[in-house]
């Protein structure tokens, strides 16, 4: 038995794809569906075909380990001319996941019939690709080409009903949608989209699709190259879309953005492989507590109300309450302000959440999350109160940015249920779960916060229980180096231009100004005691914090914002430019590059040191958090993937020159070093070599 069978009947030929896990396209599976539609296509006894992929998928797409290797023939289109040369009418009975190739596949059936399960897309961009088989020529003939760019470019996954209603499906069947298909079989006509001439469209749809795109293109080639191949479906003959949608992807495929993304694809799948959790099995969590109802507590309840679960959100008093309840209700409200969310889902995601300063409520909560001040005395009283009234068996978590997790857990007779869950803000918005294991988390109670992110449509990274964890740790080194390159005589704006031309959304001082610098602040002052006197510290974001200037918050931090609008301050300029007088020092010019160079190097250099310490559990881990938590540019891969292109030993010269000028905590990590002068990648370190 290959990897796809045959049976027949009356005068359907059943043709079912059973290659598990997910019936991707490996090669096997590409070299017998060629040898079968051949087959069917030559045989008289079969009228139809039916195109199955089991009661439960359909195909899920290209086998990416293929994908990361070097590709054999037979190649997908190869599988799909043998389909379009079948001249009986084929239909796909698709349930489950139809991506990538699969949906190409179903675009190359005549008819598709879809089960309520159905998950279909062309989802080829999110790595950095455009669909390589005719998906690009097809959609378009199919749902129009304004829809196609927008699902292409965003690599949409639509559901049985959405595809219904844009024609990518013909019907949802009501059970089995292979009955179904194979009922409808005999009597479809064949429709080849390859001879479907593209509807007529509407321009101003059309150009809103393609401006959309390219906004959110993120530096990713793939994106005006799918513009580019599906518009100019519009009058031109399939054949040579066909070749210019091949040529394309070939191209992609050896780009260094796809295989950037390839790697975040893996990165993400490895993350959640943790070392010592054994078979420990998720806890059950129905209901969640959230104790504080400020910026971070009223947009993690948001976040769980949205996921399903129903919420007790508690605050010190009724007026904190009240004023908690106002904070989650403006979440929604500009939500529905954008046409994000109905009225409707307003109401019903509001109802899931009830805010009170009644603590013995929290008796009812499986999983409770602290998110009240930044203060270890806070949470330690807030901690023993917890301990006083969740029910046995409850998970205790906090969201601290820095505090000692391991002190937080020893106020309460049950360190074993005490785990970091680090939210980032905006908490329902940021991909990013960091999940801080202590010492004495159970492993049971880290798999449940595992199994949580991905309920939330979170990606978790697991940190160690260190100052900063993962991501505020090579933050604070990455602001540090920021704050050297001022001094030394870039200009703010100059930096944050530098890094926005790489990639990131937005610049670091631009971040600073919007989360306000009072927080790194009281980070500093935290530190103050135990900062090494060799280190160098850079006063400028005192002085801005001592003249009021806090940020966005207050009009002005590292910029000016008259009327909202951001603008270099010379205020700001001359505090600067006095700072560097009276430290001596004669200001230099740094191109973007080396800007950009010498940032890379002090992220990859303190994620060296986070992975040798047991912070990180592998380099992978802290592409994802900088990519989902700190604006890292995806196309990019993250700051370890992007220095190992880079290269090491250049990484390690920068690094260099950049401990030189900060001193004391700056130095070369050993690892770096390590890896550096074995010719060795983090890659090759995540991989065991
Ligand atoms: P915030 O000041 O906006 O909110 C804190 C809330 O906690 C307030 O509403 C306060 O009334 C409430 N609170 C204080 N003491 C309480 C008590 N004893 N019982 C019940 N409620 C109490 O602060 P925030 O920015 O939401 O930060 C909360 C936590 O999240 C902090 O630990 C912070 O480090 C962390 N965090 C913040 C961010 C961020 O960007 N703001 C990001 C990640 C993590």
């Amino acid at each position: 038995m290959g990897p796809v069978r045959v049976r027949q009947e009356g005068a359907v030929a059943v043709v079912t794809v059973d290659f598990p896990p997910v019936n991707a396209l490996s090669t096997a599976v590409r070299q017998a569906l060629i040898a079968v539609f051949r087959d069917v296509a030559d045989d008289e006894s079969v009228a139809a075909v039916v195109l199955s992929g089991g009661p439960s998928r359909f195909i899920a797409g290209a086998d990416l380990r293929e994908m990361a290797g070097l590709p054999a023939p037979p190649f997908l289109p190869e599988v799909i001319e043998a389909m379009e040369r079948c001249d009986k009418p084929v239909v796909a009975a698709i349930a489950g996941a139809a991506l990538g190739g699969g949906c190409e596949i179903a675009l190359a059936c005549d008819a598709r019939i879809g089960g309520a399960s159905v998950l279909i897309g062309l989802t080829e961009t999110r790595l950095g690709l455009i669909p390589g088989a005719g998906g690009t020529q097809r959609l378009p003939r199919l749902v129009g080409i304004a829809r196609a760019v927008e699902m292409i470019c965003a690599g949409r996954i639509l559901t049985a009903r959405e595809a219904c209603a844009i024609g990518l499906l013909d019907a949802v069947a009501e059970g089995d949608p292979l009955a179904e298909a194979i009922a409808r079989a005999p009597g479809t006509v064949k429709r080849r989209l390859s001879r479907v001439v593209v509807p007529p469209g509407e321009e101003k749809e059309e150009v809103a699709a393609i401006a959309v795109a390219r906004r959110k293109a993120g530096g990713v080639p793939a994106i005006e190259e799918a513009i580019r191949v599906v518009t100019a479906t519009r009058g031109q003959d399939f054949a040579v879309g066909l070749a210019m949608e091949r040529a394309a992807f070939l191209a992609l495929r050896e780009s260094v953005e796809a295989a950037a993304l390839l790697h975040l694809f893996f990165a993400e799948r490895e993350a959640t492989k943790i070392p010592g959790l054994g078979d420990a099995r998720p806890r059950p969590v129905g209901t969640v507590g959230v104790v504080g109802a400020g910026t971070m507590g009223a947009a993690i309840a948001v976040a769980h109300a949205d996921a399903g679960f129903p919420v007790l959100l508690v605050e010190r008093d009724e007026a904190a309450a009240a004023a908690g309840l106002e904070r989650v209700r403006d979440i929604y409200a500009r939500q529905v302000g954008s046409g994000r969310l109905t009225d409707g889902a307003m109401a019903e995601r509001l109802g899931r959440i009830a805010v009170g300063a009644d603590w013995s409520r929290l008796r009812d909560a499986d999983l409770v999350i602290e998110a009240a001040f930044e203060d270890m005395d806070v949470k330690s009283e807030i901690f023993r109160r917890l301990d006083a009234v969740a029910r046995p068996g409850a998970i205790l978590a906090s969201n601290t940015s820095y505090l000692d997790l391991d002190a937080i857990a020893a106020v309460t007779a049950r360190p074993e249920d005490v785990v970091g869950l680090h939210f980032f803000a905006p908490a329902n918005v940021m991909k990013l779960l960091e999940v801080v294991r202590g010492a004495r988390t159970a492993p049971d109670v880290l798999r449940s916060a595992l199994t949580l992110a991905r309920k939330l449509g979170k990606q978790p990274v697991v940190a160690g229980n260190e100052d900063g964890f993962i991501g505020n740790r090579l933050y604070a080194a990455y602001r540090r180096h920021a704050e050297y390159l001022v001094e030394e005589g870039a200009a703010p704006a100059e930096i944050d231009a530098a890094l926005e031309e790489y990639g990131f959304a937005m610049g670091i001082f631009a971040v600073s100004d919007m989360s306000g610098l009072d927080i790194a602040r009281a980070m500093r002052q935290r530190r103050a005691a135990t900062r090494d006197p060799r280190e160098r510290y850079v006063t400028i974001p005192d002085l801005l914090c001592e003249a009021g200037r806090l940020g966005r918050k207050t009009g002005g931090g590292w910029y000016r914002y008259a009327d909202g609008v951001k603008a270099e301050d010379p205020a700001v300029t001359a505090l600067i430019a006095g700072e560097r007088a009276r430290r001596g020092i004669v200001p230099r010019r740094f191109t973007p590059e080396a800007i950009q160079r010498r940032l890379l190097a002090v992220l990859a250099n303190e994620g060296a040191k986070a992975i040798a310490g047991g912070i990180a559990l592998r380099a992978s881990d802290i592409d994802l958090a900088f990519v989902n938590g700190y604006g890292f540019p995806r196309a990019r891969g993250g700051p370890m993937w992007a220095a190992d292109r880079m290269g090491l030993t250049a990484v390690l010269g920068e690094m260099e020159q950049a401990y030189a000028t900060g001193g004391a905590g700056s130095e070369p990590a050993p690892l770096l070093i390590e890896l550096a002068r074995s010719g060795r990648t983090f890659s090759s370190l995540d991989r065991g070599e």
